[in-house]
């Protein structure tokens, strides 16, 4: 199923890019057949081509409407090399078979945002290059389809590391990418003739996926959340993290920053200025902080820009920048700088499992002050109860199982992701203790109930004073009596917010 790439047929739209393409091509001695405008590009690299026409013996016709459709270059796409029906037949009329056929669509959806006439979009429908991806796409079994001027980089990849061949399954993965396009083209053209507005999400190649042996894509639109100022390209894990960040951020009002490593939160403060909100968000960890996610929901000024430097980080967002601030940030040319613009996370989450994908609505509930049910002796004092409610907001978003330590508008320390929420506890203790924070009148927020009493006696040994939960288990009474017996204030919400 290894084969040789020894035709091609190329008719692409917009033509940057294709160069590289074209002479690999021509450096493997391919020969390349083309439609017009595709065909004097090629022509100009100096690169021996022959036209669509040539092979049809028919002309272009209709102003492009007709360039390809024709039975020649369909038999050539169509045929099956282990048919020998088919092989007799297009021996007999004379058809080219192709090995590789590459498309660059119409611009339709381009044509349509950029408000062009009912003419002008109509005229953008594409038809044979359409019919161009499918064919080829139907028949992978011979044929190699690269169907948008997006995918050159990634066919060069492999074409040359298989040195001028392709093989099935990878020509099976063009196929699959080619209908989605073709899918999404239709799509399209369908909500316009609808009257319904197009969908924005767009397919963006990412350098790779969570790790350099997995290929990855997003699919959405970046460009209505944030604009990048400077940097190199985003990678998978930072798009993870940056949306864990603007999570974060969704729940405060005051001025706050959150340091994300890995999609939790090991930073978090809201204080009355940028530059104190970055320094307490850092004394939480300062050694997770390193290489970050640092997001703000204020503008930066010059200092704090300047005590940000200090630390290398991989992506800070934040609404806007000081001019002189930006710079600052620029000198660095790594680091990723993005303004975001105000953004509200889709009611839906969605994500993968079993070969389909599970669906839910967000979780838009925040623990408020009117949730909050007062299940010990020990009411807590008004600070206590801040620090719970902001202790409450961070778990939220929080890996489960996890516990959340905070006081003063600070996160101390938080268990993330574990196995057991004692665990969670015993983690956040330990990290908050290397780092030097006090412990003594700190506020626990955990995302579920407490199975045992364990967590509130752990907490307890250490200072914790107040504690935030759900409640539910059958066992509350016996963390309640035990907060009771030491002097703890306990609160029940109601709401667990599991995050796995
Ligand atoms: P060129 O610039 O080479 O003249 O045209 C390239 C474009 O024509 C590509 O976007 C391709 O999808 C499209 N195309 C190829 N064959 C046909 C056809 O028979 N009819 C129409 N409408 N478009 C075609």
């Amino acid at each position: 199923s290894v084969k040789k790439i020894k035709t091609a047929l190329i008719s692409v739209y917009y033509k940057e890019g294709l160069d590289q393409l074209v002479k690999k091509l021509h450096e493997y001695e391919v020969e390349i057949y083309s439609t017009g405008g595709t065909f004097r590009f090629i022509e100009s690299l100096g690169v021996p081509v022959i036209s669509v026409e040539e092979l049809t013996e028919f002309p272009e016709i209709l102003g492009g409407r007709v360039k390809t459709l024709h039975p020649t270059i369909f038999g050539g796409i169509l045929r099956r090399d282990s048919n020998p029906n088919d092989l007799l037949q297009i021996s007999e009329h004379g058809i080219v078979p192709f090995d590789l056929v590459v498309v660059d669509l119409y611009p339709f959806e381009e044509t349509v945002k950029k408000g062009g006439t009912e003419q002008e979009i109509i005229e953008k429908i594409d038809i044979g290059g359409i019919s161009l991806i499918r064919a080829a796409a139907k028949n992978f079994t011979d044929v190699a389809i690269v169907s948008s001027r997006f995918q050159y980089s990634d066919f060069l990849n492999h074409y040359i590391a298989s040195e001028g061949t392709t093989d099935l399954t990878y020509r099976k993965s063009l196929a699959a990418e080619a209908f989605r396009i073709t899918s999404h083209y239709d799509t399209a053209i369908m909500h316009w003739f609808n009257g319904w507005p197009l969908s924005t999400a767009e397919k963006r190649p990412l350098r790779y996926g969570e790790n350099p042996h997995q290929r990855g894509w997003f699919e959405g639109n970046l460009d209505e959340i944030f604009t990048q100022l400077g940097g190199k390209e985003l990678s998978y894990n930072n798009l993870l993290d940056i949306d864990a960040a603007l999570s974060y951020l969704s729940e405060f009002d005051d001025t706050t920053c959150v340091i994300v490593k890995h999609n939790n939160a090991c930073g978090l403060a809201s204080r009355p200025t940028a530059y104190e909100a970055w320094t307490d968000a850092l004394k939480a960890d300062p050694v997770s902080a390193f290489g970050g996610i640092i997001s703000l929901n204020c503008p930066i000024d010059t200092r704090t820009a300047e005590a940000i430097s200090g630390i290398f980080f991989e992506v800070l967002l934040a609404p806007d920048f000081d001019e002189e601030a930006l710079k600052i940030l620029l000198a660095k040319k790594n680091r990723i700088i993005l303004k975001y613009k105000p953004y509200s996370p889709g009611k839906i989450l969605k994500r993968s499992a079993l070969n389909g994908y599970l669906l839910q609505d967000r979780d838009h509930h925040t623990d408020s002050i009117d949730d909050l049910k007062y299940v010990t002796n020990r009411k807590p004092t008004d600070k206590e109860i801040a620090d719970m409610l902001f202790a409450s907001k961070i778990s939220k978003h929080t890996r489960s199982n996890t516990i959340v330590l905070a006081k003063d508008g600070m996160l101390l320390a938080a268990g993330t992701g574990q196995t057991s929420r004692v665990d969670a506890l015993k983690q956040a203790i330990q990290k908050a203790q290397s780092f030097g924070l006090n412990l003594e009148g700190a506020s626990m927020a955990s995302d579920a109930f407490f199975p045992f009493p364990d967590c509130v006696e752990i907490a307890h040994k250490v200072g914790i004073s107040a504690v935030i939960q759900p409640g539910g288990s059958i066992k509350d009474q016996l963390s309640i009596d035990y907060c009771n017996e030491h002097n703890m204030a306990m609160v029940f919400t109601g709401y667990r917010h599991f995050k796995h």
